[in-house]
């Protein structure tokens, strides 16, 4: 039987916790939860550490940064393909709810919406460093774990990668995209994903939205 971990701890920020694939210029997303960001404990050590929540989870309790919060949980099997530390949550509570939020954003803080919401809108590339310095705490951040199927004629042949995404409004001053990303393929070949495919993603929605 797998052993569980206990953990406990406030919560700094909460994402979408969404996975990747790339094969050359097609992609697919697999909605996978949240992405919890925790200072607290794990197993009686004191530790930053992410953990990985399913939708229904967030559905049932609202869960935002502030939160104090406790379970227990497993360590991930497969780092390629979850970018959190720990996951298989159970035995959750809440401890004590944060205050309402106060800040201005960017970066936008408070419950995160649903999964459905995210897909809706759709992402523009981030650039890693903004994303480390402005946007881990924002709700409209994503760090994706990205899976790589290098040539589609033989699908075992895959590569794995971190990517960073914003959600958020095209507006946001914080906002730089960095360099378009290279999808290698068959035969040394690369695809680049050009601005277009941000444009296209997010066409649908207003500069402010
Ligand atoms: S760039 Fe995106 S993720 Fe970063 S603060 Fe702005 S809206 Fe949030």
């Amino acid at each position: 039987m797998e052993s569980k971990l206990s953990w406990s701890g406030a919560v700094v920020a909460i994402q979408p916790r969404i996975r990747l694939m790339r094969s050359f210029d097609q992609r697919d997303h697999s909605y996978l939860g949240y992405s919890l960001r925790i200072d607290g404990t794990v197993d009686s050590l004191s530790k930053s550490y992410t953990i990985g929540i399913g939708k229904s989870l967030q559905a049932r309790h609202g869960i935002r940064a502030g939160d104090l919060l406790e379970g227990v949980c497993s360590p991930v099997g497969n780092s390629d393909l979850e970018t959190v530390d720990y996951y298989k949550v159970s035995r959750f509570q809440v401890v004590k709810r944060s205050e309402t939020p106060s800040n201005s954003p960017p970066p936008w803080v408070g419950v995160p919406p649903s999964l459905e919401i995210y897909r809706e809108r759709g992402h523009r590339r981030l650039a890693a460093q903004t994303y480390e310095r402005s946007c881990v705490k924002c709700i409209w951040g994503c760090f994706m774990a990205v899976e790589m199927i290098i040539d589609q004629w033989n699908p075992s042949q895959r590569k794995y990668r971190r990517e960073t995404f914003c959600y958020g409004p095209k507006s946001c001053s914080l906002y730089r995209a960095g360099p378009p990303r290279k999808v290698p393929g068959r035969k040394g070949m690369s695809w680049t994903e050009e601005d277009w495919v941000d444009e296209e993603a997010t066409r649908h929605r207003s500069n402010d939205d």
